[in-house]
């Protein structure tokens, strides 16, 4: 068992908040009951993880994408409205991690997905130095890389946009919505990139610099950090903890 505000502070330390410049509130968003024994991950709160956490009896959720993002009005009406309702009207704390949760170097997105990949960084890039590289490993051509990745991600095949068909000798890499890093990933010397989603302009700078460029799905390269915290949290504060896969196709 463990006290929320113990929790809180911890993970705040852990997670390297103030470090961060991100588009909504890390930590705690949303506060239930003060003690907490059990606790559940996900990616996203959304209705359909919260109401998976009620059926658990969770006491917390811990996920990467919360519920408040700037430019959002900040009514908790509609569809909002309905997932507060959900987790005070049950006592459950929902915490949550953006940016912290990517960059951190042996529990984040960035950093999980690297190892399920055989990458472990030996160099950051890009805004905030969310960006991550690393030797290619046996990561050695696209088909390698496209086939690890496949195979790390359930079996989701990316979307390969190929670039010169080089030899690859660094893979950069930055869980979800990170297309626009692609050119700091060039400018880092990387031979492919990979990312959670793609907008148009990546087609055309594959094919004009060479680097190869995977989209590989937002949720899909964003399921290993939280549970990989909450799973070190548990172990450190002695909870319970599980990972609940909410599926998505984006
Ligand atoms: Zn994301």
């Amino acid at each position: 068992m463990a006290q929320r505000n113990q929790i809180e502070s911890y993970l705040d330390t852990l997670l390297d908040v103030g470090r961060f410049k991100d588009y909504g509130p890390n930590g705690l968003q949303v506060e239930g009951r003060a003690e907490l024994r059990r606790i559940v991950s996900g990616v996203t709160a959304s209705r359909a993880l919260i109401d998976a956490a009620i059926t658990a009896g969770a006491d917390a959720i811990l996920v990467h994408h919360g519920l408040f993002w700037r430019g959002q009005d900040g009514r908790l009406v509609g569809w909002l409205g309905e997932r507060v309702r959900r987790l005070m009207a049950h006592g459950i704390n929902l915490f949550a991690y953006h940016l912290p949760l990517d960059a951190h170097p042996e529990l984040g997105n960035n950093a999980q997905l690297g190892a399920r990949l055989g990458l472990f960084a030996d160099a950051r890039f890009g805004e905030q130095d969310l960006g991550f590289a690393a030797p290619a490993g046996e990561n050695g051509s696209l088909a390698a890389l496209a086939g690890r990745v496949q195979a790390a991600l359930g079996g989701r095949a990316p979307l390969v946009l190929p670039g010169d068909g080089r030899a690859l000798a660094r893979i950069g890499w930055c869980t979800g919505g990170a297309q626009g890093y692609f050119e700091a990933a060039i400018g880092a010397g990387v031979d492919a990139f990979l990312t959670g989603e793609v907008s148009e302009p990546q087609a055309h700078l594959a094919r004009e610099t060479g680097v190869a460029f995977l989209a590989c799905g937002h949720h899909a390269t964003e399921c290993f950090g939280a549970p990989a915290v909450a799973a070190h949290l548990a172990e450190q504060f002695g909870l319970e903890h599980r990972f609940i896969e909410i599926a998505n196709p984006a």
